[in-house]
């Protein structure tokens, strides 16, 4: 390739824990890749609601902190028989992607298609192969069955019900205003719930929709204040998947809490479920089939500009519950 390589690129980097104004702009060494890696040009990077944990502290980060998640961009450069071509249109879960270039370890890398627009790339990183994963192994999803899926119509939640019924589950959405629950369900969840509505009511109605069982699993983004409605709408011999903090960590309990209904609770990441080469060509591959063949809509709320203040201003909205869908950063 003939793509000049600067010698210094913008990046947003944290240099302390802190609230969205510890975000700044600066000037870095363009990342230079070592033997297993790959550089990238980034033209996309998406927010996540996992770049709060980062910033604010609670996942601990080695200062300066590069910010961001997964990117979509241009291969610039790859070790010497690697099988992705230099100059390919390419999509990464690499992190340090609020940046120009980018460098990837050589298996975080997938080749976009070129019928999938850059845009909707971006959403096939953290938040498409999260629902993949948690669908198809924290609790494998059979036809017919029940779920539960709390923030529905977030970044995570709107793919999630897309590909939850592509997969044949009947799924009940919680929001927390009408015209999510509208959005949620243009998107096929075939009940949505209000979580401003009393727990005592939720609960009752997620055991008449389910015949009083209550539902096979549950995937909870929210966290802390979901965690104890959790063990009353799950069916014996259920799994609670517990899967991210919006309103705080869940709270440390007995394993006793489990047993009167047999239940499972798993805590998975991204990174521990999807790890090995192998396994990322997998979970690509088949959200890519499942995207064209499910015609999987990957709903942008907004694009923000590569500033220090438009970053601090998307994870202000992400944290303040009024954005849908993904949010992203046009870098080039
Ligand atoms: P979202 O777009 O879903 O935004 C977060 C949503 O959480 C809000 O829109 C809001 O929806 C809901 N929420 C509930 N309570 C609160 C609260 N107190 N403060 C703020 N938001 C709240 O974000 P993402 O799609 O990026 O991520 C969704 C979840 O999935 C996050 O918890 C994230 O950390 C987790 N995640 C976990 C991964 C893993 O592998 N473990 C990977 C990727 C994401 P509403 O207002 O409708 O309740």
């Amino acid at each position: 390739m003939s793509t000049q390589i600067p010698k210094t690129i913008k990046a947003i980097q944290v240099d302390k824990a802190g609230g969205p104004e510890v975000n700044v702009l600066r000037e870095i060494p363009t990342p230079s890749p070592g033997e297993n890696e790959v550089l990238i040009k980034v033209q996309w990077t998406g927010v996540n609601y996992i770049d709060n944990y980062f910033r604010t502290g609670l996942y601990p980060v080695t200062y300066p902190y590069t910010v961001g998640s997964d990117a979509v961009g241009t291969l610039i450069s790859a070790p010497k028989d690697y099988p992705i071509k230099e100059g390919s249109k390419v999509f990464t879960t690499a992190g340090k992607a609020f940046a120009e270039y980018l460098v990837a370890p050589t298996d975080r890398v997938a080749v976009l298609p070129d019928d999938i627009d850059p845009k909707d790339g971006v959403s096939l990183g953290v938040q498409g192969l999260t629902a993949l994963y948690l669908l198809k192994e924290s609790y494998q999803v059979k036809k017919g069955d029940w779920v539960l899926i709390r923030a529905a119509a977030g970044g995570v939640g709107l793919i999630f019900i897309q590909i939850a019924k592509y997969l044949g589950v009947n799924v009940i959405g919680t929001v927390s205003s009408e015209s999510k629950a509208e959005l949620v369900k243009k998107n096929g969840a075939d009940h949505v719930l209000l979580s401003t509505d009393s727990s005592e009511s939720n609960i009752k109605k997620i055991l008449d929709i389910t015949g009083g069982e209550g539902v096979h699993a549950v995937y909870d983004g929210v966290g802390k204040d979901t965690w104890d409605e959790n063990f009353e709408i799950i069916r014996r011999k259920g799994t609670i998947v517990t899967f991210g903090n919006a309103s705080g960590p869940p709270p440390a309990f007995s394993p006793l809490k489990l047993s009167a209904k047999a239940l499972k609770v798993t805590r998975p990441t991204l990174h521990a479920v999807v790890k090995t080469q192998e396994e990322w060509d997998e979970y690509t591959s088949e959200l890519i089939d499942i995207s064209k063949k499910g015609n999987i809509n990957y709903a942008v709320h907004k694009v923000y500009d590569f500033t220090a203040e438009d970053v601090a201003q998307a994870q202000r909205d992400i944290s303040g519950r009024g954005t849908t869908g993904k949010l992203l950063i046009k870098i080039d």
